[in-house]
């Protein structure tokens, strides 16, 4: 698997082409758009042909991880003629969209996922899980060729990556705040989200989703120290492969 970070800006997008949250999961022949944050479609031009998207997962309704899908509607519905593009996302996601797009036509086929649920999109298998945040939010697994990757999108701590089983290949996780300063509960502070990964035997940890006025080497060195070793930090453009 290959995955490509889009944009990784906690909540707003940050100086200097920090677009926020999305992500592009390359798996076998799953071309996957994983959350459609703002600045995140301009982004994705400059690694897939939006053509040539196998599916979209939006964790959540919160414009951080979803709003950009509306550029994709107008590309499909008045520039490419795409239709039908199966579009994962909880409960809540399409309606709070319709009211910036207005008729949505058949650009998307929308597929609703709750807690539990699984699906394959391709040669990708995917599974969701309710994660501890206010709207409807999934966190997702997403297995091919015998590797696991979590998203853990937005999560407080009463949630865990565990939830899908121990010993992932690589997760990414949110670490919203540094320890000291965790302004609302339904994030995780970096600290947090690596005693989570140590918890569940992570094999690999990347943290995203830091506040945009963090020093992010301080927050991955925070997350390293609970973790166990070392963390890498997600950051627009960058390729791992899985
Ligand atoms: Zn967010
Ligand atoms: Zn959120």
């Amino acid at each position: 698997m290959e995955l490509t970070v889009l944009g990784c800006s906690g909540s707003y997008g940050a100086p200097a082409g920090g677009a926020c949250s999305g992500y592009v999961v390359r798996a076998g022949d799953a071309v996957i758009w994983m959350d459609c944050g703002n600045g995140t479609f301009a982004n994705l031009q400059q690694h897939v042909n939006p053509a040539d998207l196998t599916a979209v997962v939006l964790t959540h309704a919160h414009p951080d991880h979803c709003v950009d899908i509306y550029g994709l509607h107008v590309m499909y519905k008045y520039g490419i003629y795409g239709s039908c593009l199966p579009v994962y996302a909880p409960e809540g996601v399409e309606k709070t969209l319709e009211h910036l797009v207005g008729d949505w036509t058949d650009t998307f086929d929308w597929r609703l996922v709750r807690d539990g649920d699984a699906a394959t999109i391709g040669d990708a298998q995917l599974r969701f899980s309710r994660t501890d945040h206010p709207p409807p939010t999934v966190a997702v697994e997403i297995a091919h060729g015998g590797k696991r990757m979590i998203y853990t999108s937005d999560t407080g701590p009463e949630w865990s990556i565990d939830a899908f089983g121990a010993g992932a290949d690589f997760v990414l996780s949110e670490a919203t705040y540094e320890h000291t300063d965790i302004r609302v509960p339904i994030h995780l502070s970096a600290h947090q989200a690596g005693a989570a990964a140590r918890e569940a035997k992570a094999r690999r940890l990347m943290i995203t989703h830091l506040w945009p006025t963090l020093d992010p080497l301080a927050s991955a060195a925070e997350a390293a120290e609970q973790y166990g070793d070392t963390v890498s930090l997600a950051a627009p453009h960058l390729v791992t492969h899985i």
